[in-house]
């Protein structure tokens, strides 16, 4: 089963812009590049792209990852071509300062930057004062007028950043979240051989405003079990408690116990776990109190499928320096793998 993951995939992808509910430049890549994969391959009313794959057994497994990132969208263009924006996802405003974005339109794609008071001119209070969105606008470098012909209020902006890889065996990205999980998902795909499970693998949509697109996604597809793969943070870094990590960057697939969404049935818990010791795959538990992923709506669609979120540990989650481990993905990959290829026993029997 040894596969060596093609990490240009996931360059490729975090580079891509693509946030919630204009997720359609992600989707036309994966659409190519997988369907040679799949046995039927279809997009819904949502925008969830759902491949899927014969298997051995009458059971199916539904795996989904979304592929939408947090990013900003244009409501207002003042007289000197200055856009004005709201956040699309949970976005802290500080991560946004200072940085280079891209302006997504029909004419093309824009560089922008979002600037800040320069140092000489702020004063104590200025630097204590706490940034909001409304304070930020973004900067195209052209006049009023040059942007109106290029930008139209509802275009969207994400974050301007190249896919680096740093340190041990560490990645430096925007998007990771989740173009991690979308990235194990699709290696999934690609490395199943008559599976045991009929596999469904789902790209959802605008998970980060609500898990709209899995609650649809999960209605339209039979599932017996849901496996929902997404990153998670982990604050291993100076200034949090050890007892609030939630997940530590190289200590493998974080197998979710608890969020605020989910709580993972004890069978599946354990048997995910178990696959996990069999097969040497390096795992840690993810209790998180305030965090969600599809898994919260997949869980409680229909009359209920056992569910559980796969969490790809990533530092400094929804801000453009987001920082996952190739090891935690390798692993991530190989317990969803397996789970499809062989089958979680103490769920299907
Ligand atoms: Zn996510």
């Amino acid at each position: 089963m040894e596969q060596k993951l093609d990490f240009s995939i996931l360059k490729t992808l975090t580079e891509l812009p693509g946030i919630s509910g204009r997720e359609s430049a992600v989707r036309s890549y994966l659409k190519d590049l997988l369907s040679p994969y799949a046995d039927d391959v279809r997009t819904d009313v949502m925008g969830n792209l759902i491949f899927f794959k014969k298997g051995t057994s009458d059971k199916n497994l539904l795996l989904c990852a979304h592929m939408d990132e947090v990013g900003l969208m244009i409501h207002h263009i003042d007289e000197r071509g200055f856009l004005r924006f709201v956040t699309v996802g949970g976005i802290d405003p500080r991560t946004l300062l200072a940085q280079r974005v891209r302006v997504h339109t029909k004419k093309g794609s824009f560089l922008g930057v979002i600037g800040t008071k320069p140092a000489h001119i702020t004063t104590e209070a200025d630097r204590a004062k706490a940034v909001g969105v409304k304070d930020l606008c973004i900067d195209m470098g052209l006049s009023g007028e040059e942007v109106k012909k290029r930008v139209e209020i509802g275009d969207f902006a994400v974050l301007d950043r190249t896919y680096e890889e740093f340190g041990n065996g560490l990645i430096c990205a925007k998007a990771l979240d989740n173009r991690a999980g979308v990235f194990v998902l699709a290696e999934v795909l690609k490395a199943l051989k008559n599976p045991f499970y009929n596999v469904y693998a789902v790209f959802t949509v605008q998970e980060e405003v609500g898990l709209r697109g899995a609650a649809t996604a999960a209605f339209g597809i039979e599932a017996d079990v849901a496996l929902c793969i997404d990153t998670t943070g982990a604050a291993d870094i100076p200034g949090c408690a050890p007892q609030d990590y939630i997940c530590a960057l190289g200590q493998g697939v974080g197998i979710t116990a608890l969020d605020a969404r989910t709580i993972t049935p004890e069978r599946l818990f354990n048997a995910l776990k178990a696959l996990c010791d069999e097969y040497t795959i390096r795992r840690q538990i993810r209790i998180a109190p305030r965090g969600g992923n599809d898994a919260g709506a997949v869980h409680q669609s229909k009359t209920g499928i056992p569910t559980c979120g796969l969490s790809i540990p990533t530092r400094n989650i929804h801000s453009n320096v987001e920082i996952v481990s190739k090891f935690d993905v390798g692993n991530t990959f190989r317990l969803a793998y397996l789970a499809a290829q062989n089958g979680i026993k103490e769920v299907t029997l």
